[in-house]
């Protein structure tokens, strides 16, 4: 079962990833009229989709392309990555992508922390204003490969594989609370268990790194899960509905403290329906490919990979080449020390 849940989580990350694909970066407004309140399935990209024009269907963007690099890092040392090596494996990754034309490149921070690295800028220093998702988009493996028996081991390596670029309480945070859920869900944990996992790993990271103004992470995860009613024996809330509520009130942004704390709710809305989950977040506006990345990857992680339609899993699989049960496997050795 560790195995299926190991795969589960990345392919939760790939197939979230892509469902968002086409709707990054848009208004709720937008993504609405083109595909309703809740996106079926794979869509190729638009024409004028400012990110991904061009892309097919079921292609990933960068959150699965990043994940992936970190986790092939973490199998080679072991658990602990080296930020230095991170960065050089991000700028090699973002010169191939330019040089395919896209237009899906490093994040803010990351651009931000890659820049100062190479002028020579203390690696220490050069995360010291990441305060968006992108350390969260890619944590996925870090959990995958350590148990969530041990805390600290797991924040010491969320923040190997961070800090070079996001140095701050506020992205830390974010970023161990994806990677102590999906690694709860691996060991057996529920959504709502491994969400409770979540605040807890987050609270203690918001400590480290550089102080950034900004809401805390972990309490917004449990304020914004707070949000959905999910009484045992209650109708599951309606898409549109929870999909506004994340929109309007939690935000949707590329900050920290708002898109995680929005995969969390999403993620209490329909704890036990992954594929529900993933196209809820891929539907709701704003940085959705990220958002459906980490709902995806709990819930996989949760539920394992049967927890998503055989078909979306060998459509992201077939359309992006990828090996996932390679690295899940290899991942899962890590774990086991
Ligand atoms: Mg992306």
């Amino acid at each position: 079962m560790k195995v299926s849940r190991a795969t589960g989580a990345l392919y939760g990350l790939a197939i979230g990833d892509a469902l968002g694909m086409p709707t990054q970066s848009l208004p709720r407004a937008l993504i609405v009229e083109r595909y309703g309140e809740l996106i079926d399935g794979f869509h190729a990209a638009p024409d004028d989709q400012p990110l991904a024009a061009g892309m097919p269907a079921g292609a990933i963007t960068d959150d699965t392309e990043q994940a992936l690099l970190l986790g092939r890092l973490v199998v080679t040392s072991g658990g602990k990555v080296d930020g230095r090596e991170l960065a050089q494996k991000l700028l090699e990754w973002e010169d191939g992508m330019r040089a395919r034309g896209s237009l899906d490149l490093l994040g803010p921070s990351t651009k931000r922390a890659i820049d100062e690295l190479l002028q020579g800028k203390d690696i220490d220093e050069t995360g010291r204003y990441g305060t968006t998702n992108g350390a969260a988009m890619r944590v996925t493996p870090v959990g995958i490969a350590t148990p969530s028996t041990e805390l600290d081991l797991l924040l010491d390596r969320v923040i190997a594989a961070s800090a070079a670029t996001h140095n701050t309480g506020l992205a830390l945070s974010a970023a161990a609370a994806v990677a102590a859920a999906v690694s709860a869900g691996i060991d057996g944990a529920t959504v709502h268990e491994a969400t409770e996992f979540a605040v807890v790993a987050a609270t203690k990271a918001s400590k480290s790194g550089h102080w950034v103004a900004g809401a805390d992470v972990a309490s917004r995860i449990k304020w914004a899960t707070s949000l959905i009613d999910t009484a045992p024996g209650n109708t599951p809330p309606r898409p549109g509905a929870v999909s506004a509520l994340l929109y309007d009130l939690v935000g949707t942004s590329l900050a920290s403290q708002e898109s995680v704390p929005a995969a969390f709710a999403v993620l209490a809305a329909y704890p036990d329906d992954p594929w529900l989950a993933v196209r809820l977040a891929a539907s709701v506006g704003g940085d959705t490919d990220t958002i459906a990345a980490i709902a995806g990857a709990v819930a996989g992680a949760c539920h394992g990979e049967e927890g998503f339609p055989a078909d979306a899993r060998i459509t992201v699989a077939g359309v992006n080449n990828l090996d996932l049960e390679e690295l899940a496997d290899q991942l899962l050795k890590v774990r086991a020390g």
